[in-house]
């Protein structure tokens, strides 16, 4: 791993009981970057995440993070070294009050009031219950204690799926401000048209290998379509 080498992904072959996905896969993220993967459904972006993360094993190929090959480490000792998966919205207990599900990330309350600062519609409502939130401000919930200690890797799969466009901007803005807070992003997203609008650098994954990665200044229009057909 080179200096500000936040994740390198080397080589990953990896897929499901005989189905092989990943072919080879190599990317390498920097601190404070937000590094676009997009592809064809199937392509394996998903997988990529997992084994990213840590939830599947690799048949071969390694994980580095900050130079220390974590390849064989759980998600939960990759999460105490900085590498999270974000939660996807389910990250929170909707049994629970907007408080206690921040307490339970941020215990410090002035940790907890900086979070209200930020986003004065949790603030308002910091004693109801979190499963009366909608889907998009309970994805904000998930994500929002991340901004008080930002991790050196956040892996995001579709964090904006199924979520209104006024609240798919937050939590794109929010994803920024954790960029510019140093943290290395993956984010794996459908809607290329946004993530142009907030990736450092694109990469294309097709047929289980990555066929481009580039500048978001570089990439052309052809190359999403290009993406997502699979023709590489
Ligand atoms: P999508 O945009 O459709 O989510 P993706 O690029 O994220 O696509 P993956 O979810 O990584 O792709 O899936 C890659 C391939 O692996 C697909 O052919 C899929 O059917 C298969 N696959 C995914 N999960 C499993 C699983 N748990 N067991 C078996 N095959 C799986």
């Amino acid at each position: 791993g080179g200096e500000k080498t936040a994740l390198v992904l080397h080589d990953l072959h990896a897929g499901y009981d005989g189905a092989p996905v990943l072919h080879g896969v190599d990317l390498a993220l920097r601190a404070g970057e937000i590094l676009a993967l997009l592809g064809p459904n199937g392509a394996g972006k998903t997988t990529t995440c997992r084994v990213a993360a840590g939830l599947l094993a690799p048949r071969t190929g390694q994980v580095h993070a900050a130079g220390r090959d974590v390849t064989r480490q759980s998600p939960v000792h990759r999460s105490r070294e900085g590498i999270l998966l974000a939660p996807e919205g389910r990250g929170i207990f909707p049994a629970l009050t907007i408080d206690e599900n921040l307490a339970l990330h941020l215990p410090n309350r002035t940790d907890r009031d900086a979070v209200y600062e930020r986003f004065p519609a949790l603030a308002a409502r910091r004693t109801v219950g979190a499963g009366s939130l909608s889907c998009g401000e309970q994805q904000l919930l998930a994500l929002a204690p991340l901004l008080q200690r930002p991790p050196k890797v956040l892996i995001a799969d579709e964090p904006s799926l199924g979520l209104a466009p006024r609240v798919v901007d937050e939590v794109f803005r929010l994803l920024t401000e954790l960029r510019d807070a140093g943290t290395a992003l993956l984010l794996v997203e459908e809607k290329a048209a946004e993530i142009l609008g907030v990736a450092d650098r694109v990469a294309y994954l097709a047929q289980g290998r990555i066929s481009w990665c580039g500048p978001r200044a570089e990439v052309e229009a052809d190359r999403l379509t290009e993406a997502y057909l699979g023709i590489a």
